[in-house]
């Protein structure tokens, strides 16, 4: 039998091509190095986690989970102030902020963002096929309030940002008139690192519907491997975000990711230790590279950003691998000369200078 005079074409035409997002490099199993490229916490999470992963019964595992995730939204809303119809929660903040993508920026009209921040953003909005532009920070990094009072499809704004580690808050204002100025679009706010020192804009979503607060349990509750993430705004938001995720998977949270969430939420005590340890620590650092003639940014983050002076980053970042201690390093304009580095231990800290002062220059 003869084919119909259908055009020869190949199945790779219809594949949808993307550039994928780039993590940190992980070092194999049983490889010894240090490791801070990214962002993870140095610490294990609180001792309540380790409790409740003890008593977690694995014969509740041939059940599905709950699919809105009831307890630890409830846990989540009791913990910020907010009502369970306020928070969503997702498998890490990466699933919550490509869901709100999804969800929220369903227009013709560019989303924003700066051109240097979560290189994430422009991969979800080149999966989503969501139009994008990004808009430049000024010279020490900050955002240019102007900049965002353009017509617009959405706009997402790290904060503290990354991998710069810079915090737009101290201006208590700089949210609340972007958020205001733009009634047409919904502002998602980045927070994943805001518990090590920034200032958040959550209470803002009290005020505002058009505004939605993203969070992580990976940074400061010690949790990446856990994977929680979740997001707070008006409960209009939500419902919109909801549905789309029940448009695509039902059950994202597993049932031991819910409990050992709820147990994390119950340790203040042990969270607020960790944090403020690390935030001791990357002082101690900050200090101890600015002798060295780096420059660095006033960090709100659990990692610093910092350019070497007298070798260029790249190299400085090759040495420091030889040495086994990774950092990050980004091939691109306005950052090539600066290197992100997690904040470890006060030990860790410690071998990353002496390695730095063996370096040659
Ligand atoms: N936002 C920012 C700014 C980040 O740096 C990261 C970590 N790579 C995330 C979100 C995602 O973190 P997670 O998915 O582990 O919650």
């Amino acid at each position: 039998m003869k084919r119909s005079a259908c055009p020869r074409v190949s199945w790779e035409d219809n594949i949808r091509r993307v550039e994928p997002y780039v993590p940190g490099e992980q070092p194999k199993d049983g490889e010894k190095v240090i490791k801070l490229n990214t962002n993870e916490m140095p610490y294990p999470p609180s001792p309540k986690v380790f409790e409740a992963l003890k008593a977690f019964d694995a014969a509740t595992l041939r059940l599905y989970p709950a699919s809105d995730v009831g307890p630890l939204r409830d846990a989540l809303a009791d913990y910020y102030g907010f009502d369970h119809d306020e928070v969503f929660v997702g498998v890490g903040s990466d699933d919550v902020l490509a869901t709100a993508f999804l969800t929220f920026f369903n227009s013709k009209k560019p989303v924003i963002f700066p051109d240097i921040t979560y290189s994430f953003y422009d991969v979800w909005a080149e999966v989503y096929r969501i139009p994008y532009e990004t808009k430049p920070l000024d010279e020490d990094f900050h955002m240019v309030k102007s900049d965002y009072m353009c017509e617009n499809g959405g706009i997402v704004i790290a904060n503290p940002n990354a991998p710069t580690g810079v915090s737009e808050m101290e201006d208590i204002s700089f949210i609340e008139d972007i958020v205001s100025e733009n009634p047409g679009s919904v502002v998602i706010v980045d927070e994943a690192y805001v518990d090590f020192g920034g200032i958040s804009a959550i209470e803002l979503t009290k005020k505002y519907e058009n505004m939605l607060v993203v969070r992580t349990f990976s940074k400061s509750r010690a949790f990446a491997g856990m994977r929680i993430g979740f997001a707070v705004g008006n409960r209009k938001l939500i419902k919109y975000l909801n549905d789309v995720k029940y448009s695509i998977n039902s059950y994202t949270m597993n049932r031991p990711a819910i409990e050992l969430g709820i147990a994390s939420l119950s340790d203040e005590e042990y969270f607020r230790e960790t944090v403020e340890k690390t935030v001791e620590t990357r002082e101690w650092t900050k200090n101890e590279l600015k002798e060295r003639g780096f420059l660095v940014t006033d960090s709100k983050t659990n990692f610093l950003f910092a350019s070497p002076s007298g070798i260029s980053a790249k190299d400085m970042f090759l040495g420091l691998r030889q040495r086994g201690i990774y950092v990050r390093w980004w091939d691109k304009d306005r950052i090539r000369d600066w290197l992100r580095i997690s904040v470890g231990t006060d030990e860790e800290m410690r071998s990353l200078i002496a390695a730095i002062d063996e370096i040659e220059r």
